[in-house]
């Protein structure tokens, strides 16, 4: 690991020239005359870096880039070998984060932002993070092949430990907590021990820190990681915000009691009462139109016996919406079902909030030039919530943000069997690049 973690700060402090530009094309792009003509970015070199990359951290049971082990340092390797040879001179933020800046050619201007992550949960695949993380670094080294300078700084981020909870877009924006820190991620490191071990200084932190206004935006491609897009036969998602997410811990009372000595109508059943709102829960979701969702998950039994009535159930209910309103209405719906339960099997419902994450919101003029982007290329296009968290969830705390999502065969994501085909992760690159040259023509 220690052989890594040199390696990997010795490519981190390589810094690389910059080629001279001609100012037609960034004149062009600011006249807003790009979108007639579209760039394009290397695809077959993208999707190379991707197979490529495959083989890092691949093991038997799939991709094992978990943040903060020997293969997560591997992977940061590789990526900042990509970043060295495209060119761009990439740095370590604090946190770890990798970052490395195109200037623009208006001095004062606030830089555009574009990355992902490389971090993998555990058996997960090698599109979701790397995808967008790797078009992110094509980008950039396409817009220089091309001569096309932005007026922006254009920074290009690899956020670290996204998997393990945001860390290094949470730092970022400056939300990470002392209790976020002594958090132990999947690697067993806890994240204080994480933050030194890529690289970052968690004594200095705040020197990573971002505010309002010292980020002019920000576009994340990533993989869907659901169906909806093969579904409608799309080819580019316009990601609507990341939903909010509420998890109840739900403990029901009843009597635990003989199993063949207690009548019928005697009986104070949690477990009945837990499948009968196990099913309401179904129900009142799927009552609406909408794409809201909510799952039971989890259930523990007490005292989990054959021959006993189940004299307590302890589960969970996952919620989650775009809209705030929305999951505050299905929380009281919730509650009311329990409660007519509740009376119907002579059990009582006690609700606790383990987790309560707002909805983050994609700005309209992002997602507005991710469709011109899409539409310039003649790629087909849907707007869509994410129902899975990501890094442009953080950053949307201080920076207007919107995303990219492509396809993901067969909507599966974080296994061994996510695969995402060689044409989309292009048409996404290409999306994220014109997208940046609008905003950077339109932003102030
Ligand atoms: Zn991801």
């Amino acid at each position: 690991m220690s052989l890594d973690r040199r390696r990997f700060l010795r490519h981190a402090s390589t810094a690389a020239a910059l080629p001279a530009f001609s100012p037609v094309a960034a004149r062009l792009t600011a006249l807003g005359l790009a979108t007639a003509a579209p760039l394009h970015v290397n695809g077959e070199r993208l999707n190379g870096w991707l197979a490529a990359f495959d083989r890092v951290g691949r093991t038997g049971t799939g991709i094992n880039r978990v943040a903060y082990s020997d293969a997560d340092l591997a992977g940061r390797v590789f990526t900042a070998n990509l970043f060295k040879e495209s060119g761009l001179a990439m740095r370590l933020d604090t946190l770890g984060n990798m970052i490395a800046r195109v200037p623009g050619t208006v001095s004062g201007l606030a830089p555009l932002l574009i990355g992902s992550h490389v971090d993998s949960v555990t058996d997960g695949g090698n599109f979701d993070g790397p995808v967008g993380s790797f078009s992110a670094i094509e980008v950039a080294r396409s817009l220089g092949e091309q001569r096309v300078r932005l007026r922006h700084p254009l920074d290009v981020v690899v956020w670290q430990n996204e998997e393990g909870g945001t860390v290094g877009s949470k730092g970022f924006v400056g939300e990470l907590t002392e209790a976020d820190l002594a958090k132990t991620a999947r690697s067993g490191k806890t994240i204080r021990e994480g933050i030194g071990i890529v690289g970052g200084d968690v004594a200095r932190i705040g020197e990573a820190t971002k505010k309002r206004g010292d980020i002019a935006g920000y576009f994340e491609l990533h993989i869907e990681q659901g169906g909806r897009l093969e579904q409608a036969s799309k080819q580019i998602g316009v990601v609507q915000g990341i939903v909010g997410l509420r998890w109840f811990e739900v403990t029901i009372t009843g009597f635990a009691n003989h199993a063949g000595a207690t009548p019928m109508d005697q009986r104070q059943d949690a477990m009945l009462a837990a499948a009968k709102f196990t099913v309401a829960v179904n129900d009142a979701i799927t009552s609406e139109v909408g794409r809201q969702v909510a799952t039971v998950g989890r259930l523990n039994v007490t005292p989990n016996t054959t021959n006993v009535i189940p004299g307590q159930v302890v589960l969970t209910v996952d919620l989650r919406d775009l809209d705030q309103a929305k999951i505050d209405r299905f929380d009281e719906r919730f509650k009311a079902l329990a409660k007519s339960i509740g009376d119907a099997t002579k059990t009582t419902f006690a609700f606790s909030v383990l987790t309560d994450s707002r909805p983050a919101l994609s700005d309209e003029r992002f997602m507005a030039w991710i469709e011109q982007s899409a539409n310039g290329l003649g790629l087909t296009n849907q707007r869509m919530p994410s129902g899975a968290g990501h890094d442009a969830q953080e950053v949307a705390h201080i920076a207007p943000m919107a995303m990219i999502f492509i396809p993901s065969v067969g909507g599966i994501s974080h296994s061994p069997k996510e695969f995402s085909r060689t044409a989309d992760i292009t048409n996404g690159a290409n999306v994220l690049l014109n997208a940046v040259i609008a905003a950077d023509a339109a932003l102030a």
